[in-house]
């Protein structure tokens, strides 16, 4: 199989995002030849010859993105605070994969001052936002499962993605305080921007006219 060629690569983010992503891109014009959701590939062609889509972890696409391996990408904006946008041009909210970065605790859980102890997956995001408040936070980096942490008594507060709170009632936990509202953002390899100028621009107007619908159509 060959992928090294001059196709404009865009790497999407699977799961919950690439549902929202592929009708999106659709009503772009860019569509994926086969069923990306059934599919076992990564690379996949599209109705556009000189465009190619890459599915990844969303921790991996401003990976991708930055090295040039991918010209550009979707990815939420929860991964773009942790990792730092470096390398990257953020020109586009996509409005899409809404949710809200929280940190939360069991219900009725009350500071008392001391040091506490967060678990998060976000451990750069965390680390910022406690220093901000002033508050010393030791913290514990996990990879899943955060609103078991605070069950085990692994820690006191969780940092996560909040959509309808219904993973946190689940586990007799509460949000507290909002971080930050996140969403998905396309992303652009900076070099990339410049080479490949007219290719890239009109991707960019036409995913932005995209959102545009999509924002008309929601009641
Ligand atoms: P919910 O129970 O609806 O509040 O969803 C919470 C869980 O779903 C979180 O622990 C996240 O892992 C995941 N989640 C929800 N929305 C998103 C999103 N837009 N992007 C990534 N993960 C999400």
């Amino acid at each position: 199989m060959d992928t090294m060629n001059d196709k404009l690569t865009i790497a999407l983010t699977k799961g919950r995002i690439l549902q929202e992503t592929l009708p999106l891109l659709a009503r772009a014009g860019i569509a994926s030849l086969e069923d990306i959701s059934t599919s076992r590939k990564l690379v996949f062609a599209t109705n556009r010859p000189d465009v190619q889509l890459v599915v990844l972890r969303g921790t991996d696409v401003p990976t991708y993105v930055r090295y040039g391996a991918a010209d550009m990408g979707i990815v939420g904006k929860d991964i773009l605070l942790e990792q730092g946008a470096d390398g990257l041009y953020e020109p586009l909210d996509l409005g899409i994969a809404r949710c809200r970065l929280m940190t939360a605790a069991r219900v009725g859980w009350k500071s008392n001052g001391a040091r506490i102890r967060v678990a998060t997956k976000f451990v750069n995001i965390t680390r910022d936002y406690f220093a901000q408040q002033g508050i010393h936070a030791d913290l514990i980096k996990l990879y899943g499962a955060l609103e078991l942490a605070p069950i085990m008594h692994l820690a006191d507060v969780i940092v996560d993605i909040v959509d309808t709170g219904n993973t946190l009632r689940a586990n007799g936990m509460e949000p507290l305080e909002q971080i930050a509202a996140i969403s998905s953002r396309l992303v652009v390899n900076k070099a990339a921007m410049r080479s490949r100028y007219a290719a890239i621009t009109r991707i960019i107007a036409d995913l932005t006219a995209a959102v545009g619908e999509s924002a008309n159509a929601t009641p």
